[in-house]
């Protein structure tokens, strides 16, 4: 046999730890190439990884494989692509392999190459029709930007860093965005590969109306098929050709959710991050990556290659994570500003209800109710938002207090009234309400407190005798998981509200953000009060950010907007969060959350990572983290490094499994990173260990959101 080259091949391994595998190729192939292998008895998708001058020294080139089929019709996937891929494994603590392959979309992986070439001369030869891109384009504002919009895009070409766009809700984010890809779509380029941008957001909800946006603006300029989306409701047909799209360059604009950040864009010069701070960029399972932190990363690199040029990166958010604000504060990110609303709105102002000054028992405040009936009456429309769906969060027998516990998991199962079940919401399980206590059949089992179902309930009752300007009953409608399980139903829903079919919206958080709703003067937080207490020391920042947005939705047309307002229900109206709020201060609530976090040793001044566990029993999953810990005082990295004894998760147990967890910090990022480097492979070794038995899995989250 003559000498074949030999090829590193990424595929997606169990281990979580090799690299690559080596095979033998008749000819050589350049990284980036997919490729078909041989692995145990099966055949799987690999990518080249290396193709080393010199086989490896080790390797024994009579017993490694052959590379079984090449994909020579795609262009391989760039050393860019590669290097964003690496730095994900490498920083998040997985093989390179699973990584890669989990980025690539999941049809390549029973694709022959005969089809794959079938579907890439579909993508070639659909027509692009293209205007110039001196034509008009009707949703243009031409000469109509703010005067902040227009400070903002004048300053965009010359920041060198990162930017942070902090703007407030209905400043105009979105028109700043299409106007940053315009200058990067239609302006001229050095080299042949066509431009591309990249555009995210945090939920698959937010992006229809953001598409909608998109096309208008540019497919008139570069054709149909110029934007493709990437988002997990996508079917696996449809993922794989916009992901091809976007690969040979025929899509120029790539709109999705976290995955996006992983799409192969050769021509890659803007990535938009749109409400930087939501914590659904940071994925939570396999690898625990933050989509905001990679795009950063990722823009980084593109920027080193291009240079001169630049690909830039725009962070949007009216309340940006403590971690984005710290970066500006330091000068590694540049700041922009844009603190008015579009045409001069006025922001809602903030209506405490203090609810020690209620009767007891009291749910929805009456004064509260008096003013949406007032604004209904007036034809406005009201957001209420609860952030627990169902009807009460327990059910409860008052003869011996039995409580609807869930079997499976320490935590209760909800109360849904509409169809009288009671539902885990962490492991899904369900069952009819049952006619009688289960412990001492008493008849008389009730709801304790209350949820989004329960609110709709009442308000419909207290608002039943409110008659809108055209003489229509007021009408009540209810937005959360359980209403939008149906597809396209929450689009049809949101219609109502646009159309002024609805008056009054029950929702949970998915309608506090980002959608622009028109005639909303009125949005009430029923019970914020959780999150100014709960142990995480996130859940301030996440209560401001989610009362800033859904603040946000109300006044956005300037008209109403004098009169917009937001009440918040909560026992503690003395709360300084509060005193920020009132004044819409988010750099003030900022300042004072970085002191505290300061005093603390908390991100963003100091560094984290969790190794958690999941096992049949919590002592085995204790035992593995406790293991490991011990393994990690043999480590020199030890010393800059604060371990943490493990303890349970606060809902210990889902689904019959137990969980722990452990925490590691560090004031530098560096030697965190380099201590996981060497206590990862020590970890293989802690689950074989006899107390560890019972151990399911076990996963490193670095830079976890939660702790
Ligand atoms: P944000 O994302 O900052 O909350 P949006 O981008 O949704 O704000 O803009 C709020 C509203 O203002 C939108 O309806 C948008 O069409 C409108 N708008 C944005 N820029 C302008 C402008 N320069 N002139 C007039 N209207 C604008
Ligand atoms: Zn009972
Ligand atoms: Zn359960």
């Amino acid at each position: 046999m003559s000498f074949w080259p030999s090829v590193i091949v990424a595929t997606p391994s169990h281990s979580g730890l090799v690299a690559g595998l080596s095979y033998q190729s008749e000819a050589a192939l350049a990284p980036g190439t997919l490729v078909r292998v041989p692995l145990g008895a099966r055949e799987v998708l690999g990518l080249v990884w290396d193709c080393p001058a010199a086989p490896p020294a080790d390797l024994n080139l009579a017993q490694a494989k052959a590379v079984a089929v090449v994909f020579d019709e795609l262009a391989p996937l760039g050393a860019r692509w590669r290097q964003l891929i690496q730095f994900t494994a490498q920083y998040y603590q997985r093989s390179v392999g699973e990584v890669a392959l989990a980025a690539l979309p999941a049809p390549l992986r029973e694709l022959s190459p005969v089809q794959l070439a079938r579907r890439l001369k579909k993508i070639r030869v659909d027509p692009v029709p293209v205007s110039s891109p001196s034509g008009s384009d009707p949703h243009c504002f031409a000469d109509s930007l703010s005067p902040q919009q227009r400070q903002v895009l004048a300053a965009l070409p010359g920041a060198q860093a990162p930017v942070l766009l902090f703007g407030a809700t209905g400043s105009g984010k979105t028109e700043v965005y299409l106007r940053a890809s315009e200058q990067v779509l239609l302006g001229p380029t050095s080299d042949a590969t066509p431009t591309q941008v990249l555009v995210m957001v945090p939920e698959i909800n937010l992006t229809p109306q953001l598409e909608a946006r998109f096309r208008a603006r540019f497919e008139p300029l570069l054709g149909a098929g110029a934007l493709v989306c990437l988002h997990s409701g996508m079917t696996a047909a449809q993922r794989l050709s916009c992901w091809l799209a976007a690969h040979t360059g025929r899509a120029r604009i790539v709109l999705g959710t976290r995955m996006a950040v992983f799409a192969s864009l050769p021509g890659l010069r803007l990535i938009v991050v749109d409400e930087e701070h939501d914590p659904s960029y940071k994925s939570q399972e396999g690898a625990r990556y933050s989509a905001r932190d990679l795009a950063v990363y990722r823009a980084k690199i593109e920027s080193e290659a291009l240079s001169p040029a630049r690909c830039q990166v725009l962070l949007g958010s009216a309340t940006p994570s403590l971690e984005s604000w710290h970066a500006a504060e330091r000068g590694r990110y540049v700041r922009l500003s844009m603190p008015e609303r579009v045409g001069g709105g006025a922001l809602a102002r903030l209506r405490l209800l203090d609810m020690q000054q209620q009767p007891r028992g009291t749910v929805l405040a009456a004064p509260l109710v008096a003013a949406m009936a007032e604004r209904v009456a007036r034809g406005e429309q009201c957001l209420v938002l609860l952030n627990r769906r169902g009807y009460a969060p327990v059910l409860s027998c008052h003869a011996c207090d039995w409580k609807s516990a869930c079997p499976h998991c320490s935590a209760y199962r909800v109360f849904h009234k509409i169809d009288r079940s009671l539902r885990c919401h962490h492991c899904g399980v369900g069952e009819r309400v049952p006619r009688a206590c289960p412990d001492c059949g008493n008849l008389d089992i009730a709801p304790m407190g209350h949820g989004t179902e329960q609110i709709e309930e009442q308000l419909a009752g207290l608002l039943a005798d409110v008659r809108r300007p055209d003489g229509a009953a007021a009408r009540v409608a209810r937005i959360d998981a359980d209403s939008t399980r149906a597809r396209g139903s929450l689009t049809a829903q949101l219609a109502d509200l646009h159309s002024g079919a609805v008056d009054v919206l029950v929702g949970t958080q998915m309608i506090a953000k980002g959608h622009d709703f028109r005639r909303i003067t009125l949005v009430a937080c029923v019970n914020a009060d959780s999150g100014l207490f709960a142990s995480d020391y996130r859940a301030p920042e996440r209560l401001f950010a989610l009362l800033m947005q859904a603040g946000g939705r109300a006044g956005r047309d300037a008209a109403h907007s004098a009169a917009s307002e937001m009440w918040v229900q909560t026992w503690y109206p003395q709360h300084p969060l509060f005193v920020n709020l009132k004044r819409h201060d988010y750099p003030a609530f900022a300042a004072a959350q970085l002191a505290e976090r300061l005093a603390a040793g908390m991100p963003p001044h100091g560094h984290q990572a969790l190794l958690r566990a999941d096992a049949r029993s919590q002592q085995a999953a204790q035992a593995f983290l406790s293991a490991a810990a011990a393994r990690a005082a043999e480590l020199t990295e030890q010393q800059s490094i604060a371990l943490y004894p493990a303890v349970p998760l606060t809902i210990q147990r889902v689904a019959n499994v137990e969980r722990a967890q452990l925490l590691v910090e560090s004031d530098s990022r560096a030697a965190l990173q380099r201590f996981l480097a060497a206590w990862a492979p020590l970890l293989l070794a802690c689950r074989k260990l006899p107390q560890a038995r019972g151990l399911i899995r076990f996963a490193i989250d670095v830079d976890p959101l939660t702790i």
